[in-house]
C-alpha cells in the first residue's frame, strides 16, 4: 500500500519552486517541504528583467497568500500591450488606459521587480542555499537525492523545480531539449528613469509595455515598473534573428551595448534612440548577447512514458518557453498550485493526483511553448513579411477600436 508522503524535496528555489513551497504550506502545514537552492544566498544571483505577471501568475500567488502582492500590484499594473513600426505609429493595442473608477481588464499585467516579488516568495520557507542537485536515485518507498558537494537527503517525493537547464530533467526525461532559436536578445534595466522626455512613447508607457518593430527584423521592447518612491525603473531590450547578421556578433557587455546603439540609430525612432543612448555597461543584463531557446515543442507528454512515482517536473524543468508571450513564470506559478493540490491530496491517493498534475501540466507548458515560438518568429519579420503583417495588425486594431473591445 502506498504510504501518505511526509517530505517534500523542492530542487531550485525559483519563482515555481517557491510559490509551490508556500501554497503546500497553505493547504497542508504538517507536510515537511525543504526547497535546495544551488545560488549561495538569496541574493547571490542576479534576478535580470522584471517580470510580466498576468491573471494566471496572480491568481497562483495569491492562492499560495503571498505577502505584499496586492501593493506591487497597484503599483505597477498594466493595462494594455501597444506594438508599433518603428516610426512609433501604432498598429496594434490591446486593451488600453483605464478610465478612473473602472476595474482593470483580464489583460492586465503587473510589471513586477523580481527582488520585490522574491522577498515575498521565500517568507517562512525552508531553504537550503549553495545546494547543487547533481543526480537522484528512486527506489519504491523513497528517492535519495545526490549534491555536489557530496551530501545525500532522502525525501518521499521530489519535485524538479530548477529550471530551463534542469539536471532533474536531464536525468528524467532526456527527451526534453532546450535549443537555440535562432533569436539574439540584449537587455538592459535603467533605475530611476525620466520617460516624460520621450512624449511620443510615454503616452503609451503610462498604461502599456512597448514593442516597436523595423523591416529589418530588428525588435524594442519597452516597459516601465514602479519602485515604492521615485522615479520609475525602465527596461529595455532588443532582439534580432541571428542570420541577419553577417559579421561575427559582438562579446561582452560594452561591445554589444556599442553595436546595439548602433542599429537603434539606423532603425528606430529618435526617442527610442534617446533611451539607447543613455543605458550604461552597468544596466545592461547578463552578459550582453544571448541566444534565446526554448524547450522542443512534444504533442504527447514525454513524463508519461518514464516509470516514475516519487518525482516530477514544473515550470521551465518541463516546458521552458521564449520571453516573446510572457508566459514562462505564468506557466510555472500556474504549475505549483496544481501540483500543491496534487501532493497534499489526502493519504494514498497522491500518485493518481500527481499522473492528473503531469497531464495538466504538460499540455498547458507545451501549448504556451509552441505558441511562444510562434510569436518570437512573428516579432522579427523582415520586408514584405513585416508590412504585410502591419496591415494586418492594423486591421485588426480597427476591429478592437470599432466594437469598444479597446478604450477609445
Ligand atoms: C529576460 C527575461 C524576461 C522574462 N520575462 C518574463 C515575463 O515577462 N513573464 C513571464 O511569465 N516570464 C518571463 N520570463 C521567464 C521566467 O523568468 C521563467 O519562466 C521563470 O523564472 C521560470 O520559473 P521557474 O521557477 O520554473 O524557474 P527559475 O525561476 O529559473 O528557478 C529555477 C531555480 O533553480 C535553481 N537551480 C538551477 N539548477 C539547480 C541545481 N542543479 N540545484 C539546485 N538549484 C538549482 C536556480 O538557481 C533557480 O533559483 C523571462 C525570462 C527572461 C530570461
Amino acid at each position: 500500500m502506498v504510504q501518505p508522503l511526509q517530505t517534500i524535496a523542492i530542487i531550485g528555489g525559483g519563482i515555481g519552486g517557491l510559490n509551490l513551497a508556500q501554497a503546500i504550506k497553505v493547504y497542508k502545514s504538517s507536510l515537511q517541504v525543504t526547497v535546495y537552492e544551488r545560488s549561495e544566498s538569496p541574493s547571490s544571483r542576479p534576478q535580470g528583467f522584471h517580470i510580466g505577471i498576468n491573471t494566471w501568475g496572480l491568481e497562483s500567488l495569491k492562492e499560495a497568500k503571498i505577502g505584499g502582492i496586492d501593493e506591487i500590484f497597484a503599483r505597477n499594473t498594466v493595462t494594455g500591450f501597444t506594438v508599433l513600426d518603428e516610426h512609433l505609429s501604432e498598429m496594434l493595442r490591446i486593451g488600453g488606459p483605464v478610465k478612473p473608477g473602472e476595474k482593470p481588464s483580464k489583460l492586465a499585467t503587473g510589471i513586477i521587480d523580481r527582488t520585490d516579488l522574491r522577498n515575498g516568495l521565500v517568507e517562512g520557507v525552508n531553504i537550503v542555499y549553495h545546494k547543487k542537485f547533481i543526480k537522484y536515485e528512486e527506489t519504491d518507498d523513497k528517492i535519495k537525492i545526490f549534491f555536489e558537494d557530496g551530501s545525500t537527503v532522502d525525501a518521499d517525493f521530489m519535485v524538479g523545480a530548477d529550471g530551463c537547464w534542469s539536471k532533474v530533467r536531464a536525468q528524467f526525461t532526456p527527451s526534453i531539449k532546450y535549443e537555440p532559436t535562432g533569436i539574439i536578445s540584449f537587455g538592459a534595466l535603467m533605475k530611476g528613469f525620466s520617460p516624460e522626455e520621450m512624449p511620443t512613447l510615454n503616452k503609451f508607457l503610462k498604461y502599456s509595455m512597448i514593442r516597436t518593430s523595423s523591416p529589418s527584423g530588428y525588435s524594442v521592447l519597452i516597459g516601465l515598473c514602479h519602485p515604492p518612491s521615485g522615479k520609475p525603473d525602465l527596461f529595455f531590450g532588443i532582439s534580432f534573428p541571428e542570420n541577419i547578421i553577417t559579421e561575427p556578433l559582438p562579446e561582452g557587455k560594452a561591445e554589444s551595448l556599442q553595436f546595439v546603439k548602433e542599429i537603434v540609430r539606423k532603425d528606430f525612432h529618435p526617442e527610442v534612440l534617446l533611451i539607447a543612448e543613455r543605458v550604461e555597461e552597468s544596466n545592461v543584463i547578463f552578459d550582453g548577447f544571448y541566444k534565446t531557446r526554448t524547450t522542443n515543442y512534444q504533442a504527447e507528454n514525454p513524463l508519461s512514458k518514464v516509470a516514475h512515482k516519487r518525482l516530477t517536473l514544473l515550470g521551465d524543468a518541463a516546458h521552458a518557453m521564449t520571453t516573446n508571450k510572457g508566459m514562462g513564470a505564468n506557466t510555472s506559478l500556474k504549475d505549483s498550485i496544481d501540483l500543491a493540490k496534487a501532493l497534499t491530496t489526502d493519504d494514498a491517493d497522491w500518485p493518481a493526483a500527481i499522473a492528473k498534475y503531469e497531464d495538466i501540466m504538460w499540455k498547458r507548458g507545451s501549448k504556451e511553448v509552441k505558441e511562444s515560438l510562434i510569436m518570437s518568429w512573428r516579432n522579427h519579420q523582415i520586408g514584405w513579411k513585416f508590412t504585410f503583417g502591419k496591415y494586418m495588425m492594423k486591421g485588426v486594431n480597427g476591429i478592437l477600436w470599432l466594437t469598444g473591445m479597446n478604450s477609445k
